[in-house]
């Protein structure tokens, strides 16, 4: 809370009925605390000739554009180690560390446009240092907004660990069901799953989440939502990888850290988790350098943030629906990710289709195969379609950066809310 105020009285005009002690929970409070703080900065310029390579630090990690003409392209990027974060029409821009564009210098088909160390591309992006960014929830603020969650609406909200990071935080997750409480009581009704903040420096990608979890506390007597919460079983896990956000944040700016945080035999930090899934894992779209952004781990499910999640699917036969928030590229993804293939079940491709389309028209952001992108393996959408038939969407929510600053939440979290509330309507019949 100080860090809140802190940044509101850095702000004016705005009239906020915000008091030191107000630990107000409900949707409604949350919101108010998020300021407009002006309009996200827009990323700096690409150097419009062809860049050449400055000397690059050895474990330096660089903001790169790179010519790449279709899916193809970007799956070899990735596979060189890069996190793709922006596609356009015939390039690409995102991270890498200076290994991935000693390979890319190797390989004379991938042509580097721009380099720039990511410490100057961040201060160039970043006008919202964490002070203005407050309003976004840490670790500690998203753990206790939960707990208070379910301990004020204890009837039909209840607050449970799935399992231990890397570090040893716990995982928290919100279950929302009137008949059935905590990790071990099963239930028949059929389920829901809303997940978030899988990559660390994703950080709206907590917030939706969160605040629908508030928002569905605060709505639950209207007639809809009570019928959902009376008839399904809710489960809503906002940050999948807490040890990888407070890496992010620790140092009061942003680190750019999209893994969790297992230290690596060359002390590299981190295993991208959404390439550690049993689903083709480590084919295409995912690489085995340990300094990589996309680096796929050891094996299949090595780490135990991605151990805890497979269990937790595992555990609940009854799930048929699931949202993974990512960000950024308001795109609604659905399976494969990780093979060009469309799912074999007619029945399920045209709910994919279907629900994807439905959600698109509620948020503006456009439906696709998630493959069409680019093919990534280890998806944990696609591990959850092949292992259980839950009927899996990855979505990039929306931004200019993954530090859009806080003025886009409120517009963010309010179109989210509709998408996922319409997924919750046909979670009992998903076919319908
Ligand atoms: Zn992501």
């Amino acid at each position: 809370m100080k860090k809140l105020l802190l940044s509101l009285t850095l702000l004016t005009g705005f009239a906020l009925a915000l008091k030191a002690g107000d630990t107000g929970t409900s949707f409604e409070q949350l919101l108010s605390r998020i300021t407009p703080a002006g309009a996200p900065a827009a990323a700096p310029a690409p150097a419009t000739a062809k860049a050449v390579l400055p000397a690059l630090q050895p474990d330096g990690y660089y903001w790169v554009t790179v010519q790449a003409a279709d899916k193809y392209a970007r799956t070899r990027l990735l596979e060189a180690g890069m996190d793709i974060v922006e596609i356009h029409k015939d390039k690409v821009s995102g991270f890498a560390h200076a290994n991935t564009l000693k390979l890319l210098s190797v390989n004379k088909a991938m042509l580097v446009e721009s380099v720039i160390p990511v410490m100057d591309y961040l201060s160039a992006v970043n006008k919202d240092f964490p002070a203005a960014d407050a309003a976004y929830h840490n670790y500690a603020e998203t753990t206790s907004l939960l707990k208070d969650m379910a301990s004020k609406n204890s009837d039909i909200a209840s607050v449970f660990s799935i399992g231990k990071t890397t570090e040893g935080r716990d995982i928290w997750c919100l279950r929302i069901n009137s008949s059935a409480k905590g990790a071990s009581v099963k239930s028949e009704k059929p389920g829901a799953f809303f997940l978030g903040n899988v990559h660390a420096r994703e950080h709206l990608a907590d917030e939706v989440p969160l605040l629908l979890a508030a928002w569905l506390m605060d709505h639950r007597k209207d007639a809809d939502i009570k019928k959902y919460i009376d008839t399904l079983d809710i489960y809503i896990v906002p940050m999948g990888n807490p040890d990888g956000v407070e890496y992010d944040i620790k140092t009061g700016k942003y680190q750019s850290h999209r893994k969790n945080t297992r230290i690596n035999p060359d002390k590299s930090v981190g295993v991208d988790l959404n390439r550690n899934f049993d689903s083709w894992w480590c084919q295409q779209g995912a690489s085995h350098s340990t300094w990589a952004d996309t680096y796929c781990g050891p094996s299949a499910f090595s780490e135990p943030e991605s151990k805890a999640l497979k269990a937790f699917m595992e555990a609940r036969k009854n799930l048929k629906t699931h949202i993974s928030y990512h960000s950024y590229a308001s795109e609604i993804l659905y399976p494969w990710g990780g093979s060009d293939e469309d799912v074999p079940d007619q029945k399920d491709k045209a709910a994919f289709i279907k629900l994807a389309g439905e959600m698109g028209k509620l948020t503006g952001y456009s439906p696709i195969k998630s493959s069409e992108m680019y093919i990534a393996t280890g998806d944990s959408c696609d591990w959850a379609y092949a292992e259980g038939k839950i009927l899996a969407f990855t979505f990039e929510l929306e931004g200019n950066s993954f530090y859009p600053g806080a003025s886009i939440i409120t517009k963010t979290v309010n179109s989210n809310i509709k998408a996922a509330v319409y997924l919750l309507s046909m979670t009992a019949d998903p076919y319908k």
